[in-house]
Parts: structure tokens; sequence; C-alpha cells
């Protein structure tokens, strides 16, 4: 069970994951004592650049990629905005075509209208009911030619699983290059970028059990890329700044272990999934799960409360008062907590359902008794809510 003190369970994985001990213990060199800058000649500097090439190296066998092709960033955000810009970098001498789909991250949305703003031309493919882009609906957009196309590999907010490859051969055809936002699927899939067709991939350190404030991109050999920040130097002159190096040196094992455990532990989290989903679908005749049912991130699902719509925060705070940590499907921050997801929007659902929706994120550190407990909790809370909506609540009763 995750416990943060008194039981405590952890259901926002998907917001950002605990550090795994391992991951900090392999960190604390880096912390303490001198930790060298990487670009020093002495042996100080000569270490930390070590443990720099170490976790590039770790991080590149997880996509197949070469260590080259490993640019270290602070996060997921600044790795899609780098990714976007660094290719459709305005002002253009002709015009410039980005497709994405209406659910990106913002790390991805905001910048494309950041793009606009500057002349791009950016399509927003519709998002299907499952929560799925339809290869299809890219195909029609790419009719007039793209530079890049830019689809995320798992949603953050439903937890759906895009045909990435598929997607990513449909944008080469049409000579367009390929990224994909893959923050939410790193280490819970296996991924390969040249298997996969994939151009340019962001990835967060923690989304993977590492510290905040780290990330990746991926950039292919060859690609032409500009870098979005200059300075000296450092990444190969693609982003330049003195490297995090303990951030960097826990990116690095958390690849490791993710790559290392994902075969077992992907199975373990969907046992649990579909012991939390079957567990909630018994319990409330009102629930159903939002995306596709199977086409999912292992330990991830989203959950509407029919009649309950605007009640979500309340079931949220109710539910924090128990012990459990969820989130709502609205966004994954409490910015724009209560109001309609665009998320779920995109997908064809109404604005009031898509005010009312609850993510479950289940991680490593999540066991059966975790999902017990939640599912003891939740009749008891929605029956405070509006008891109506609860089928069978505990005792099978109705009550
Ligand atoms: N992309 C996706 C799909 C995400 O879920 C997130 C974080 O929630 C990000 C990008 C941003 O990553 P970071 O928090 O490392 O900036």
């Amino acid at each position: 069970m995750t416990m943060i003190g008194a039981t405590r369970v952890y259901f926002d994985n998907a917001a950002t994951t605990p550090i795994d001990p391992r991951v900090l213990a392999e960190m604390q060199p880096s912390l303490s004592g001198i930790s060298g800058n990487p670009s020093s000649l002495h042996r100080e500097g000569r270490e930390a650049r070590g443990a720099i090439e170490q976790a590039r190296q770790r991080i590149a066998a997880l996509f197949g990629a070469k260590t080259g092709e490993v640019v270290f960033t602070a996060g997921g955000t600044e790795a899609d905005n780098m990714a976007l810009v660094g290719i459709v970098q305005p002002p253009a001498t002709k015009p410039v075509h980005l497709v994405t789909s209406a659910f990106e991250h913002s790390a991805i949305l905001e910048v494309c209208r950041y793009l606009e703003r500057h002349g791009v031309i950016v399509s927003y493919l519709p998002v299907g009911s499952d929560g799925i882009v339809d290869p299809e609906a890219l195909r029609r957009a790419l009719q007039k030619g793209a530079n890049l196309v830019s689809i995320m590999t798992a949603n953050n907010v439903i937890g759906t699983l895009q045909p990435i490859a598929e997607l990513a051969r449909i944008a080469h055809e049409y000579g367009a290059l390929f990224h994909t936002d893959a923050v939410q699927a790193v280490g819970k899939l296996p991924m390969d970028i040249r298997r996969d067709f994939i151009d340019l991939l962001s990835l967060s350190s923690h989304k993977l059990y590492g510290p905040k404030g780290v990330g990746a991109l991926i950039v292919r050999d060859g690609i032409p890329f500009q870098p979005l920040i200059h300075g000296g130097g450092q990444e190969t002159g693609r982003r330049s700044g003195t490297e995090n190096v303990a951030g960097i040196v826990g990116l690095g094992k958390a690849a490791e272990l993710a790559g290392a455990e994902m075969t077992e532990e992907s199975a373990r989290l969907v046992g649990l999934r579909d012991q939390l989903i079957e567990g909630v679908e018994n319990l409330l005749a009102n629930a159903y799960i939002i995306g596709h049912r199977y086409r999912r991130l292992p330990g991830h699902v989203c959950f509407g409360f029919a009649g309950l719509e605007g009640e979500t925060i309340k079931l949220l705070l109710a539910l924090d008062k128990e012990g459990v940590s969820v989130s709502t499907g609205s966004a994954c921050s409490a910015h724009h907590a209560g109001e309609p997801s665009y998320v779920l929007m995109a997908m064809g659902i109404d604005p009031f359902r898509a005010r009312g929706s609850i993510r479950l994120t289940l991680g490593r550190f999540n066991t059966a008794a975790d999902v017990e407990f939640f599912l003891d909790v939740l009749p008891r809370v929605m029956t405070e809510l509006k008891p109506i909506t609860t089928r069978r609540c505990g005792n099978g009763k109705g009550l």
C-alpha cells in the first residue's frame, strides 16, 4: 500500500510518481560533496561527465536509440516545446504545416497556438469517442502536405494508446517528420524509435519514478533540428545550460529499472487496473469508463459517474479525506479543476459530462490492498454525495 502517514493510497501516478529508492540511492553522490561541472576537465568534471554519459546510454537503450540521439531537458514540457519549435522554427520562407491531435497535453497545444500566431498552419485531428486518433483522419489532413506530425503515445487524462507506428508510417509516406509525446507511456510499453518510425520522442523523469524537472528529447540522427535554448553549447549545441547532473543520473537509473521490470510490472498493473474496473462497475450502476476499455495504459482508468457530473471536485476531496489521492479527469492541474475537460470534449463528450470524471492511475508502489481499500471507501463516499446513485454499497443491499 502506498502509505503517506496514516492509511493513504496514492492513485495519481499519471500526475507524478514517487521516486524509487533505488533511483534516489543512485543520485546521492551527485547531490553531496563536490559534484563537478560536466564541462570541466578536472577529475570532478570528468566524473560528472561520466555519470551523464552512463545515463544517456541507459535512456538510449530503452528506445533502441543511439546515445547521440538523447538530448537532456528540464522535463517533458521543455522536450515538447523543443520538438515542435526545433523543427517548425518560425519565421519560415514557405508555408509550414503541423498536424497534431485535439487532445494533446498543453505542452503541445500551447506551443501550437504560439506557432499559429507566427504563421504556422496547424491542423488538429479529431479523436474518436474511444479516445483514439483515426489513422485515416491523419491521412486526410496530410493531403496538402505537412512538415511535422505530433501525436501523443498515450493520453494523460484517459490513458488511451494511439497506433503510433501506423501514424508515424503515414506521416513519412507524406514526407512529414513524426514526433510523439511519450511522457505517459515511457517505461510502460516497449518502444523502439526505429521499429516505430519515430523521429522525435519526449519523455519526463517524474512520470517514471525519477526526480522532477528533468526529461529528454530523442532526436533521430540527421533530423534538421534548431535549438530552442542557446548558450554554452551543451548537449552538442541542442540544449545549452549546465546539466542537472543528479536529475539526469536519476532519470538514467529510472529508465534502466523501467526497461528491466517493464514486462512483469505492466502485467501486474493490468491485473490491478482490471480488478479496480470490475470492482467499481459492480459497486456503482452509474459508473462508466471513458475511452477504450483495453487499449489503454496498464495502470490507468478514467471513470465518469452519471448524475454526478457537477460533483467531481467534491468526490475528489471526499476521497482525499478518506485517504485516497486521485485527480479529476478535467486536467492534470488544479488550475483548471471543475472546468470541462478539453480532452473529453475532443472525443465528442458534451461539456456537462466532460466536467465530471475521475482519473485513477496506479503505479509501481500500489498493491491489491490499495484497490481493496479504495473499493471499500468509494461506496461510502458516493452515498454521502448522492445516495441514489449507488447500486450495492458493500453489503449488497443497495444502501
Ligand atoms: N506531456 C504529457 C502527456 C504529460 O502528461 C505531461 C505532464 O503531465 C507533460 C507532457 C509535461 O511533462 P513535465 O511535467 O515533465 O513538464
